[in-house]
């Protein structure tokens, strides 16, 4: 009999497992995979969680691994800017900074500070059924009662789906290619991060480490010519752009549909609580995903500390965390339309570059901003 089960391993889970470590709690954490090895991409974990990682005295060892990213810029498809946003004052006053990294390297360094004896792997969470407690299920077989769990399963989550039989997913009927390759940067780009529109796609990319760069690359699904090449989409931009994208080997390519899921009333139930992608997943365009994720788990955290009845934990994380996740999703969301316009994009970019820096920053603030 468990006391706390979360089911998977993601960013998300593996941040609760290290929270609950320094509350000093028992808890057993079941991932499907049968390694911890995440999808071969990079991720930007913003000044929001890295304070949290800070915290949790994990924050040198990300930035050691990682690259200290002081700024993001928006560009056309020939690096005429269109918005800038330089975090450096954010970084000073928050005492953290963005960092981009391996999502495997991130994945590594919260799992060994959590300990592997309490990760299973290969245990893919089949069913879920509320008895006096939990019982859960796997596919190789295993079962075990839990008193409190937790969904950390993503964006497909079968927690929610079985306890909750809720979660609609969105498809934003976007295409995301996603890739890493070595590859040696002008020296102006090491230190911020690029995205650059065109019509009806763009292409971001950023430096990870001493060699690796990962880049995105986003089209319309179905507007475009059906080019054979994914290059050959991006014709029209900075030969920059060209040359990663020839010089990345296509094993080291990935591809998914850009999707969310529509909020979703509640998270908890007696005893049980999903976070991150099971509960709020969003669509990627500011970078906030995994960083919401990480803030459930400081929240939970953070609340433990005053009360040990989880379900009056429960109830509080959703009040605090709902409207900041809300509001996430639904800008994401937007800001994904209007970088992929198709037509008006001289007027989007001209009106863009109206938007004073300030305001920009006002933004990054609110969202970086921790809520306790
Ligand atoms: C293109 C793209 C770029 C992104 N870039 C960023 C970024 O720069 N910054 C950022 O903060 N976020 C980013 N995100 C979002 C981020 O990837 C997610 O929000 C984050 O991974 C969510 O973490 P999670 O732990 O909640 O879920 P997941 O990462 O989905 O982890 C869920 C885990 O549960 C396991 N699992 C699933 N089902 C079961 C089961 N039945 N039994 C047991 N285990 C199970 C899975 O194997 C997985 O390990 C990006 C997303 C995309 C698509």
């Amino acid at each position: 009999m468990n006391s706390i089960s979360i089911i998977g391993a993601g960013i998300g889970g593996l941040t609760l497992g290290n929270i609950l470590k320094q509350h000093n709690l028992d808890f057993t954490i079941y991932e499907s995979a049968p390694e911890i090895k995440p999808v071969g991409a990079g991720i930007m974990m913003a000044i929001n969680a890295m304070q949290i990682f800070d915290k949790l005295g994990l924050k040198e060892k990300i930035e050691n691994v990682g690259n200290k990213i002081n700024g993001i810029s928006i560009t056309d498809e020939k690096f005429r800017l269109i918005s800038k946003t330089n975090v450096l004052e954010l970084e000073k006053k928050y005492n953290s900074c963005n960092v981009a990294i391996h999502r495997a390297e991130l994945q590594r360094i919260l799992s060994e500070n959590i300990g592997f004896e309490n990760i299973k792997l290969n245990h893919s969470l089949s069913s879920i059924h509320k008895k006096e407690n939990y019982v859960l299920k796997f596919e190789n077989e295993n079962e075990v009662e839990s008193k409190i769990v937790f969904g950390a399963d993503g964006i497909h989550s079968k927690v929610r789906n079985q306890i909750f039989e809720t979660g609609k997913i969105r498809n934003a009927k976007q295409l995301c290619w996603r890739g890493l390759l070595d590859f040696e940067l002008p020296e102006k780009y090491h230190h911020e991060a690029f995205e650059l529109w065109g019509k009806g796609k763009r292409f971001g990319f950023v430096k990870l480490s001493e060699k690796k760069v990962y880049w995105y690359a986003l089209i319309n699904q179905g507007k475009q010519k059906r080019y054979s090449n994914l290059v050959d989409y991006f014709y029209d931009f900075d030969p920059l752009v060209l040359d990663i994208l020839e010089s990345t080997l296509e094993e080291n390519i990935i591809l998914n549909e850009i999707i969310d899921l529509s909020s979703i009333p509640t998270w908890h139930s007696e005893n049980l609580c999903l976070i991150g992608d099971a509960a709020h997943a969003t669509t990627p365009n500011m970078g906030q995903g995994a960083c919401q994720a990480i803030e459930d788990a400081y929240i939970i955290g953070k609340l433990l500390e005053n009360n040990k009845d989880f379900n009056v934990v429960f109830d509080e994380f959703q009040k605090i965390r709902k409207e900041k996740v809300n509001y996430i999703v639904n800008t994401s969301w937007r800001i994904g339309k209007i970088s992929q316009w198709e037509n008006g994009n001289f007027l989007r970019n001209f009106l863009m570059r109206l938007i004073p820096e300030s305001q920009n920053l006002k933004l990054a603030e609110k969202i970086i901003q921790l809520e306790r």
